[in-house]
């Protein structure tokens, strides 16, 4: 054994800065019987160390493998130093600008060091709603601006006591330089009001909220990423009256338990799931509901899935635990309006929804929604990607120049990159009114001033009449790519792979601007970052009244009738066509003979919508993308036959969607339930893209194929077809960083407009 002497200096990478990370390596190095020092620098977190070789590289290993809960260690460069005999190890004071080029960590749930304080009748900060620690609690959403640090947070009024000061200048304290640091005596506080804004006098304003929960009262709580609308979810008449104040039908509500054990009386929880509720990120997972179960029925109404999540604050913990089996908690907004942050804001948004509001003076400076996940194809899937997990950047292949993709028109996200970092923002909505725009161009300031870049390109869709392309088009003197929709989609799968491409791109979702005008949505493409070939395509149908038939699903029915049966489709004695009324029905078919109105569409979502029409499950929606959901569910754990099916050959080839449809039809005139139609329509699909699929490969030499798009959020669909390609011996790539809806697709903008430039 030799114990020479040697020195090395590490430079580490990541999110390394307000998360305990230079006393983790204090004690690391301690433990490890090594000397030296550590320093945050504009670099990165620098350590010089020095022992004996072996203890080197075990210490080494270790920062890697175990940093603390919320640091992220993307690199770890080691170069050999000259020894300087030192005696012992410490941390040396930040130098100027530390801050520079480091990473922001997400917002975190609350730690268990800190939820026995807060529990601890003890402890100083005994039921404190804002305890927190390096480890755990708010960052991205209350920095204003970097370095992180105090100052340029929504803490900074409030001066930290003599007490909590100890601790922030501690190195060996686990509240050293955590800047939300606060306690009873000096940080933020809640407050009950009512509808009028009157506190609402009581000793325990959190008891006091839960037991106006109890009489079946609608509580406005301000969370870590905005407010939410909570009832007791056990409570019938309390959810329906928040679904008709809120103006939202049937759109499933996510709720809140204390515990796992509790979100195990109303759900199946694999363990997997438990992992992913239990995880520090805190997610809406989405679960099979146990039925019957105990949670009111408007909760996620005809819904076989729930969406549930742990509590994420202290203020949440305090709450759930006044003996709530589950609590809706859902965003404070009135219909697609973006979350409420701001008092003033959240009082005269929810006004007329809320009967109390449970409020603090911590300001929310950028708004981050639930995430919401889902386990599909044995991975997790992100349905929305936001609090917990942004600002985590995507890192890319290569290095890219500064540019910032302005996503699509709805779920929009945006993305800015930096060097191989690509930032994808949080759920900003659907881009159809001010307050969501509002939010989008606030998002891109604020990444823009937190990340310190400056785009020298700007990446968009290339629908002219988006509300991101046109912000895209009125940015003067910065050039712009546009970027086709389901070109973005299957880049974007590519660019979370680090895979070059090409590969054989399916690219299925609900709507999408094709060059040629149409509205795409069902596509094999032969795509990589610089470019694509429409290799294939649902042969367009028109979409009798535009946007309306995207509502309601009996008028893609028709269509696709029309299609298939031309005029005999009069005929027909189906329920779909019964329950729209013979006007209707004939209005429909006028538009679609005299094309008025009425785009051509390749669109896998609407051909979803129509065969679920047709199933006799939907024939209005009150959100997007429900009658595929509900098809899709309607399968069970049932196997199918596959349907007949067929294409055209050609430049590109052409899926028939007639054949499918004419089988549907014999079914349902058979009376066959909706769940074979949609086992059978499933299975149909997984055959005909997995043998059209590997036609093109074939032809192409491509042996990798990508599947991306909202069609792919249908767990029957991306599980059949990833096990059918790679039966057929493709390498199959799918969403696991960011959603494959338009939530993920400004990453794809990227990096196609850094090829194009
Ligand atoms: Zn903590
Ligand atoms: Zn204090
Ligand atoms: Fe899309």
């Amino acid at each position: 054994m030799t114990s020479e002497i040697e020195a090395r200096g590490l430079l580490v990478n990541g999110i390394v800065q307000g998360v305990g990370f230079r006393p983790f390596i204090y004690q690391l190095a301690r433990r490890h019987g090594l000397t030296g020092e550590v320093a945050n620098t504009p670099t990165g977190v620098a350590i010089h160390v020095e022992g004996p070789a072996e203890r080197l590289n075990a210490f080494q290993h270790e920062i890697s493998a175990n940093p603390p809960p919320l640091a992220l260690v993307i690199e770890v460069v080691s170069r050999p130093e000259a020894p300087q005999a030192c005696t012992e190890f410490r941390i040396v004071h930040s130098r100027a600008n530390a801050a520079m080029a480091t990473l922001i960590s997400p917002d975190v749930a609350v730690c268990d060091d800190c939820l026995r304080e807060l529990f601890d009748p003890a402890d100083r900060r005994y039921r404190y709603p804002f305890i927190n620690c390096t480890n755990c609690g708010p960052r991205y959403t209350i920095i204003e601006d970097i370095p992180y640090d105090r100052p340029a947070t929504s803490m900074r009024h409030f001066p930290m006591c003599a007490a909590c000061r100890a601790e922030y200048d501690d190195p060996l304290d686990r509240r050293f330089h955590a800047q939300p640091n606060a306690c009873p005596a000096c940080g933020p506080q809640v407050r009950l009001l009512d509808a009028d804004r009157r506190e609402i006098e009581a000793a325990d304003p959190v008891a006091a909220a839960a037991d106006r929960l109890r009489r079946g009262l609608i509580v406005a709580m301000k969370g870590l990423g905005g407010y939410h609308l909570a009832v007791d979810a056990l409570d019938a008449a309390a959810v329906t009256r928040l679904r008709s104040r809120k103006l939202r039908e049937e759109k499933p509500f996510a709720v809140m338990s204390p515990e796992l054990d509790a979100v195990r009386c109303y759900a199946q929880v694999a363990p997997e799931d438990g992992a992913l509720l239990r995880s520090i990120q805190r997610p809406i997972v989405l679960l099979p509901k146990r039925e019957p179960g105990p949670l009111a029925e408007a909760v996620a109404p005809r819904n076989p899935f729930v969406g549930a999540m742990l509590p994420y604050t202290p203020l949440h913990h305090l709450l759930l635990r006044e003996g709530f089996v589950a609590l809706v908690m859902t965003s404070g907004n009135r219909s697609e309006e973006p979350i409420a942050i701001d008092n003033d804001d959240a009082f005269e948004r929810l006004a007329g929804v809320a009967d109390c509001f449970l409020v603090h003076d911590r300001d929310i400076y950028l708004r981050a929604d639930d995430s919401v996940v889902r386990r599909s194809a044995g991975s997790t899937r992100f349905l929305r990607r936001s609090r917990g997990y942004v600002p985590v950047p995507v890192f890319l292949k290569d290095e890219l120049p500064p540019i910032l993709a302005c996503g699509a028109e709805l779920k929009n996200t945006v993305c800015l990159t930096r060097g191989r970092q690509a930032f994808v923002s949080q759920h900003i909505g659907d881009l159809e009114n001010l307050a969501t725009y509002e939010f989008f161009q606030k998002t891109i300031a604020h990444l823009q001033r937190i990340l310190e870049v400056r785009p020298e390109l700007i990446a968009c869709d290339l629908h002219p009449d988006y509300l991101s392309t046109r912000w895209a088009d009125e940015q003067a003197g910065i050039p712009k790519v546009r970027v086709q929709h389901h070109h973005a989609h299957v880049v974007s799968c590519l660019a979370e792979h680090r895979i070059d491409g090409p590969v054989v791109g399916i690219s299925c979702d609900g709507t999408g601007y094709g060059p040629d005008g149409a509205v795409w949505g069902g596509e094999i493409l032969v795509a990589d970052a610089a470019g694509f070939e429409r290799a294939a395509h649902i042969a367009y149908v028109p979409m009798p009244g535009s946007a309306a038939a995207i509502r309601e699903p009996w008028r893609m029915a028709v269509s696709y009738l029309h299609d298939a049966f031309a005029e005999e489709l009069r005929e027909l004695d189906l329920p779909v066509l019964r329950e729209a009324g013979r006007d209707r029905v004939r209005v429909a078919l006028e538009m679609i003979a005299r094309r008025f109105n009425s785009p051509p569409t390749s669109s896998l979502g609407r051909l979803f919508d129509g065969v679920a029409a047709l199933a006799g499950l939907r024939s209005r929606v009150t959100f997007e993308g429900q009658a595929a959901m509900e098809l899709e569910m309607a399968a069970g754990d049932g196997d199918g036959e596959a349907y007949p099916y067929a294409w055209e050959d050609g430049q590109p080839a052409r899926i028939l969607p007639a054949p499918i449809i004419r089988a549907v039809v014999e079914d349902v005139l058979k009376g066959a339930p909706a769940g074979v139609v949609s086992a059978r329509f499933h299975a149909t699909l997984v055959r005909l893209f997995g043998e059209l699929a590997e036609a093109v490969g074939r032809r192409r030499g491509l042996q990798r194929a990508a599947l991306s798009g909202g069609v792919f959020q249908n767990g029957r669909l991306l599980t059949g077809l990833t096990a059918e390609l790679e039966r057929r011996g493709f390498e199959v790539y799918s969403h696991r960083l960011v959603p494959t809806n338009d939530g993920g697709i400004a990453l794809g903008q990227a990096v196609v407009a850094a090829h194009a430039a």
